[in-house]
C-alpha cells in the first residue's frame, strides 16, 4: 500500500506537453494557440503552466481578470496576454504590465480609449470581441461601423484580433447552431476587415471547437480544458492525459456499529458493523457538498471509497468496510486513471468546474513525467 504525507496537488509538466502536441496535431501549422491559463490554470498553478508552455513556444496566452495577467508578468512571463474580461478600473495596470484587453462593449471601448490616450500610448493592441449567440460579453453585429469610427478618432490602439466565443462546440446536437456562430462570426470578421487598412487575426474555437469544427479554427484557437486534459467527450479524454493529481491520506480510521453515525447532521447511519477512514480535505480545499451522501468517492489502494454524510470543511469521512487499508495510507481523490470527470458526473457537475475549485489551501507539487 502506498503511503502519503498529506493533501498534495500535482501537476505533471509532461502530461501538459502531451495535451499540447496532440491539440496542435489537429491545426493547420499556420494557425496559432493561445493558451487559456484563467483561474490559476484550470486549478492548477497558472505561473508554472505559462512558463512550460512558453518554453513549447505557446503563441499567446489569455486570462479572465486583470490580476491573473499580473501575477504572470511579476513572475517573469513574456509571452502576449489577453485580458477576457476586464474592467475600466484594470485599464492603466493593463497597459503598465502590457497585458491585452478584450473590448467587449462600447463603454469599454471609449474607456480604454481614454486610459491609452492619458498614456500616450500609439497602436497598442487591443482584441475586439463578437456576441454570435451565447450573449454573454461582445458587441453585436450592428456595432460595426461604430467600432471603427471610434477607432478612426484615434492612434492610440490598434485591433490585434477579432475573435467570439462558441456557445456549444461540445454538443453534437446543437451543430446548426454552433455553424451558425462560426458562419456569423466570419461574415461580422469581412465586414470589419473592409473598414481597415490593416488584417486583424480572427479566432473562435475552444477546446471542443478545436476538435468538432475544423472550418473555425481561422488564425488562432483558444484551448483551456484541453490543455489540462479533458476533452468533452469519451474518445477525446482517451487521448489526452489530466495533468493534475488530487492525493490525501487517511488521518485516522473508526470502526463502527450499526445505528451509529458520521459527521455533522448524523447524515449517514451505518447499516451495519463498518469501518470508516477520516481524510485532511474538505469543503475549504474544493472538494463541496454536493460531493457528500455518497455522490462523491476517492480511491484506496486502487477500491472506490464512497464519500459518506457532509462534507466537513476540513475533512472527508469515506466508507472503507470492505477495503484493506490502514491510518498513513495514501488516497487518491483524482488522477490519470481516476478521471476527475467521472467524480463530476456523479455529483452533477463537469470537470471544469471540479478542478478549478480546488483551492489554494492545498499545495501544488509539479513533476515532470
Ligand atoms: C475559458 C475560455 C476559453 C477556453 O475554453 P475551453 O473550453 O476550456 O477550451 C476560450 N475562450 C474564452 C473566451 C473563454 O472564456
Amino acid at each position: 500500500m502506498p503511503k502519503a504525507n498529506e493533501t498534495v496537488l500535482e501537476i505533471d509538466l509532461g502530461a501538459l506537453t502531451h495535451n499540447f502536441n496532440y491539440l496542435k496535431s489537429k491545426l493547420q501549422p499556420s494557425t496559432k494557440f493561445l493558451a487559456v491559463v484563467k483561474a490559476f490554470a484550470y486549478g492548477s498553478d497558472s505561473v508554472a503552466i505559462a512558463k512550460h508552455l512558453e518554453s513549447l513556444n505557446v503563441d499567446y496566452l489569455a486570462v479572465a481578470y486583470a490580476k491573473e495577467g499580473v501575477l504572470l508578468r511579476d513572475a517573469g512571463v513574456t509571452t502576449p496576454i489577453l485580458v477576457l474580461h476586464p474592467q475600466p478600473i484594470n485599464f492603466k495596470t493593463l497597459i503598465e504590465r502590457c497585458l491585452e484587453p478584450s473590448i467587449y462593449s462600447a463603454r469599454i471601448l471609449n474607456e480604454f480609449i481614454s486610459v491609452a490616450e492619458d498614456q500616450s500610448q500609439k497602436d497598442y493592441p487591443i482584441h475586439v470581441k463578437f456576441n454570435t449567440g451565447l450573449n454573454r460579453l461582445g458587441f453585436g453585429r450592428n456595432d460595426v461601423d461604430y467600432i471603427a469610427s471610434q477607432l478612426n478618432r484615434t492612434t492610440s490602439i490598434k485591433v490585434k484580433s477579432l475573435f467570439s466565443h462558441l456557445a456549444a462546440s461540445e454538443d453534437k446536437n446543437e451543430t446548426d447552431f454552433t455553424n451558425n456562430q462560426i458562419k456569423s462570426f466570419k461574415s461580422i470578421a469581412e465586414d470589419f476587415k473592409s473598414k481597415l487598412d490593416y488584417k486583424p487575426w480572427l479566432h473562435l474555437c475552444n477546446t471542443s471547437g478545436i476538435i468538432n469544427y475544423p472550418k473555425g479554427h481561422l488564425d488562432m484557437v483558444r484551448s483551456g480544458i484541453g490543455l489540462y486534459g479533458f476533452g468533452n467527450s469519451v474518445l477525446e479524454d482517451q487521448k489526452l492525459k489530466p495533468i493534475a493529481r488530487l492525493k490525501s491520506v487517511i488521518s485516522q480510521i473508526h470502526n463502527i456499529e450499526k445505528g451509529e453515525t458520521v459527521g455533522y447532521n448524523r447524515a449517514y447511519k451505518a447499516k451495519g458493523l463498518e469501518k470508516t477512514a477520516t481524510i485532511p480535505i474538505g469543503h475549504a480545499d474544493g472538494i463541496t457538498r454536493v460531493y457528500g451522501k455518497e455522490k462523491g468517492f476517492v480511491f484506496i489502494n486502487g477500491q472506490k471509497a464512497p464519500i459518506i454524510g457532509n462534507v466537513c470543511m476540513d475533512m472527508i469521512m469515506v466508507n472503507v468496510s470492505d477495503i484493506d487499508c490502514s491510518e498513513g495510507d495514501e488516497v487518491i481523490i483524482f488522477d490519470g486513471s481516476h478521471k476527475a470527470s467521472n467524480l463530476a458526473e456523479s455529483s452533477g457537475t463537469i470537470s471544469y468546474e471540479i478542478i478549478t475549485a480546488i483551492s489554494q489551501r492545498v499545495s501544488r507539487n509539479i513533476i515532470s513525467t
